[in-house]
């Protein structure tokens, strides 16, 4: 297997939890209800019916866009999609192809991987079938609901990589407070471009440095066929699935067969990919521009303002955790993963500041003991932590000897200080954090600091 190197790209779907659909001002709140209960001429596709456009929607898809480093189009456009299927009445989807809303986007994963993002765009989504013994039923509840689009470039080599990506996704999506991004529920839906290639022989050639974002790879290092799984409901399927479809065209090449573009579904029964439909490329779908919706024109002042309202993003927050309280890197991962944790760690390290427990005795209780956040106050886990625990430092001249050692550490915030930036002390504070692992008295490190700075 090592002479073959998985080239995978991912196209995420996600349902935005918007109260109205994206052209019409039908409910978009449809899981469970009624079927057809929810729909209006504009979202059944009758004649005549004309759209217009959701702005709370494409505020949620600029906002995603930012949040991926993209830039955002001041101009774009909706065209229609062509394809026909009993879940689609209208025909066509109105969806963005040649001026999507945000292009060129980034997303570091763990490792420092670069994943480059190609476009988020704005689209809607289609009604819902479902197939029974007697025959196949249709809901038009779903049908016009908000969906946008993330597409990746082809940079991902192996499927822990799709899933961790996928995942900071989801956070994402969630701490945005644009979709509930549930997988079970379809609010948010995998589908993955995967083919192989052969490796070079003078070694791994897709391996590069963390920061540098990769070079981009000529079309002609990328294989020419590629295999769509589609329609992935879960991160355990997707991982299965890609799995076994790297094994399966790896077999094939072995056995001197040429794979070609095709869409393949996942069958979990029977743990295999099989063929849904060969072929299809962009051209098939005749996108032309919607004739009926005007031109997306946006405000650099209006995108500014989106950018400034975005909370801190679970990533950040992690990275934060380490600096400034000194929090293991495995652990502030885990801290940020949801809102409500990262905002019952932070009130709990307040809390803990005038109790002498140190954030990551906090830290170590939330990761460890896993408190139902939902009827554990942050002051109750801070008490029981220091009805326990002993081992905070408190002894001035302990501190003062970590203190110089985060100063010779921090040279740039010591000379940051020293040029009238006092806010740099928090950097330094946050070295006595890590050297000490979160045991010294942030409140004491503080003052000492000052001491120290004064004195210099
Ligand atoms: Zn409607």
């Amino acid at each position: 297997m090592n002479k073959y190197q998985p080239v995978i790209g991912l196209e995420v779907h996600v349902e935005l939890n918007t109260k109205s659909k994206m052209f019409c001002r039908c409910s978009a709140d449809y899981f469970g209800k009624e079927p057809n209960t929810h729909t209006c001429p504009v979202c059944l596709g009758l004649p005549g019916a004309l759209p217009y456009i959701n702005q709370q929607a494409i505020d949620d898809c600029i906002k995603i866009g930012l949040a991926l480093n993209c830039q955002i189009a001041e101009k774009s456009l909706f065209e229609r999609k062509n394809y026909f299927y009993p879940d689609l009445p209208k025909g066509y989807q109105i969806s963005q192809y040649r001026w999507p809303l945000c292009t060129n986007g980034k997303l570091m994963i763990d490792d420092g991987k670069i994943i480059r993002i190609n476009r988020v765009h704005q689209e809607e989504d289609t009604g819902k079938l479902t197939h029974t013994k007697d025959g196949t039923l249709i809901d038009f509840n779903r049908s016009g609901v908000p969906l946008v689009e993330i597409v990746t470039e082809p940079d991902f080599t192996n499927v822990e990589e799709v899933r961790e990506y996928a995942k900071k996704l989801q956070q994402l999506f969630r701490y945005l407070d644009v979709s509930n991004a549930d997988m079970e529920r379809g609010d948010m839906r995998l589908e993955a471009n995967v083919s192989v290639k052969r490796q070079a022989a003078e070694g791994p050639l897709l391996r590069h440095e963390a920061s540098e974002p990769r070079q981009r790879r000529g079309e002609s290092e990328l294989p020419n066929y590629r295999v769509e799984l589609k329609n992935i409901n879960s991160f355990r399927f997707m991982v299965a699935a890609i799995e076994h479809e790297i094994k399966r065209q790896i077999t094939e090449i072995e056995a001197g067969k040429k794979l070609t573009q095709e869409t393949r579904g996942w069958n979990e029964d029977k743990k295999c990919t099989y063929l849904q439909r060969s072929k299809e490329e962009a051209h098939d779908y005749r996108y032309f521009p919607e004739p009926d919706l005007p031109e997306l024109i946006l405000n650099p002042k209006k995108i500014q303002q989106i950018k400034s309202s975005l909370p801190e993003l679970p990533w950040d927050k992690a990275k934060r955790y380490q600096n400034e309280f000194g929090i293991k890197k495995a652990d502030a991962k885990i801290l940020s993963e949801s809102k409500e944790v990262a905002e019952f760690f932070e009130e709990a390290v307040e809390h803990g500041k005038k109790h002498q427990v140190a954030p990551q005795d906090i830290a170590n209780y939330i990761v460890n003991q896993k408190p139902d956040i939902t009827s554990v106050l942050p002051t109750q886990a801070v008490e029981e932590i220091k009805g326990k625990k002993v081992g905070v430092i408190e002894d001035l001249k302990e501190l003062e000897k970590l203190a110089k050692k985060s100063m010779e550490e921090n040279q740039k915030a010591l000379e940051d200080y020293k040029k009238g930036k006092t806010e740099a002390i928090q950097v330094l504070i946050g070295g006595v954090m890590k050297i000490s692992s979160g045991k010294a008295d942030s409140r004491k490190v503080k003052e000492v600091l000052e001491k120290l700075l004064k004195s210099k």
